[in-house]
């Protein structure tokens, strides 16, 4: 059992000042494995004094001082390595593979390509008739899900101590654990007192509290869009900066030339990867009509390799985070049948033979029209929508006709049309084919999906307030 009764606050652990505690249920295996303490708005207040005394000597510290701190937090984060892996098993039910291949790298990649970025950061620049200067937004409020708990977490704290802003975090009570690892790799690296402060508890009394609070003057928020709503009404009391990463409901389009197994693979590798909960799933994959009965049998086959199982058990496809994930994705499963659309592969209930265990069958729905609800509404479970198309002008109508616009991605062969695909797609981020991440590239949305981008460089000016000096002496 992990019992973590305690808050990170100003270097130290330190007791709850309230005593209500939640407990933290493997996904896997529906057994509580520990549990964290809710915070007050007392213990809030705390965090957000230690980070405010921080302040002044922090946002002062050099660039190459907080590259160094980067580059000491990457090499401790990665001596962890295995805790991190096994943490993000047992709390959110990634499959062990997942967990270090994906979850554990992108927090690693989020701080040593922070400590990159930094290097080559300018904080100072010149324009003749005046000069800009860069400087430390201040005391940053951050507010993180679930289903991706080193990623998100990390790429905030990484870009927030790059630009020199002390942080008060606040992760999801599903998935708490990898956060305290976190705070114990900044206290053993000497991350100065108060720069990092780790509040656990709702969002219900903790977010609110953050959103609010007159001593935080930048929240980046991560999660659904009702929430992101509330920050954001929250946060205009204060005239606060927010940062939000929403959520998608993002089209793969796969062009008529494209190698159709490879699709195949790209369009279930969406629903596959963390049991397609993730923000930037590609969950509309747009087939030409010409394609689309071996697109339908590739799929078919491709999905045989994805077994749906124990994440201890190297299997593929692990469980939900969560009973309540796993109901709203049953509903989202009917309502795509009420709807009329055809399940290709898998249907409402859990996999045979395991009634334990948050399982969800891999659900294929072909004949979709976009305008039905599964496939306009992100089902965050491994649910993957198939729509025909008959042209590219066509195609790029369907796949922009989202109130989201967070990722977008591109199957085939022909230069010119994926070209043209990629900037037809409006939303954030494009992949086109197979391409590997890059840390370095903005991440973030257009329309509901977000303000701002996350990752590298752009992901420091979002802690950053710009000043401009008139007759800067030189
Ligand atoms: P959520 O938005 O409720 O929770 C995300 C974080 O916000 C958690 O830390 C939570 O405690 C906090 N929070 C909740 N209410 C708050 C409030 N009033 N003020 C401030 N913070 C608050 O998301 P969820 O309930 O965990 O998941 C619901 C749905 O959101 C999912 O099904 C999925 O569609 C979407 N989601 C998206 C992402 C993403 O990466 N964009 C991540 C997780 C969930």
């Amino acid at each position: 059992m992990r019992n973590y009764l305690k808050h990170y606050i100003n270097g130290e652990w330190v007791e709850s000042t309230g005593n209500e505690t939640e407990d933290v249920i493997n996904p896997a295996t529906e057994e509580v494995i520990g549990k964290i303490s809710l915070g007050t708005k007392e213990d809030l207040d705390k965090a957000v004094k230690a980070a405010r005394d921080a302040f002044p000597s922090f946002s002062q510290t050099t660039k190459e001082e907080r590259v160094e701190m980067l580059e000491k937090i990457a090499a401790e984060y990665e001596r962890r390595k295995d805790d991190i892996v096994e943490t993000i098993t047992d709390e959110l039910g990634s499959p062990l593979e997942i967990s270090e291949k994906v979850h554990f790298m992108m927090g690693y990649n989020h701080f040593s390509q922070a400590a990159e970025s930094l290097k080559e950061f300018s904080f100072k620049e010149d324009r003749g008739g005046h000069t800009r200067v860069k400087e430390s937004i201040g005391v940053s409020g951050l507010i993180t899900p679930w289903n991706f708990p080193t990623n998100q977490t990390s790429t905030k704290i990484a870009s927030a101590f790059a630009a020199g802003s002390p942080v008060i975090l606040k992760p999801a009570e599903q998935t708490p654990f990898a956060a305290i690892i976190l705070a114990e790799i900044f206290d053993k690296v000497g991350v100065p007192k108060g720069v990092f402060n780790l509040v656990n508890g709702t969002g219900e009394v903790i977010g609110d509290g953050i959103s609010s609070h007159p001593g935080i003057d930048f929240v980046s928020f991560t999660g659904s869009g009702a929430t992101g709503e509330k920050i954001m009404k929250n946060a205009s009391e204060s005239i606060k900066k927010v940062a939000l990463e929403l959520g998608g409901k993002s089209p793969l389009i796969i062009l008529d030339d494209a190698d159709v197994e490879g699709a195949a693979r790209a369009s279930v590798s969406h629903i596959a990867n963390n049991s397609g909960q993730v923000c930037s799933a590609g969950t509309r994959t747009l087939v030409p009509s010409s394609m689309k009965k071996e697109f339908e049998e590739a799929v078919k086959k491709v999905l045989s390799d994805y077994p749906v199982g124990d994440p201890r058990e190297g299997n593929h496809i692990g469980p939900l985070v969560s009973k309540k994930q796993w109901d709203t994705v049953q509903s989202y499963i009917e309502k795509g049948i009420e709807e009329g659309a055809n399940l290709l592969v898998g249907g409402p209930g859990k996999p045979e033979g395991l009634e334990k265990g948050y399982y969800v069958k891999p659900t294929v729905f072909t004949d979709v029209d976009n305008h039905m609800v599964i496939a306009q509404e992100e089902i965050f479970g491994p649910v993957q929508t198939i729509i025909t198309y008959d042209s590219i002008e066509e195609a790029l109508e369907i796949a922009n006709d989202t109130i989201y616009g967070l990722a977008g991605y591109v199957y085939g062969n022909d230069p010119e049309t994926l070209r043209k695909v990629a900037s037809g797609i409006r939303a954030g981020r494009i992949k086109v084919n197979d391409t590997e991440a890059d840390f370095s590239s903005p991440f973030g949305g257009y329309k509901q999906s977000g303000i701002g981008r996350e990752w590298g460089d752009f992901g420091i000016e979002e802690y950053l307030e710009v000043k401009t000096v008139l007759g800067y002496p030189s």
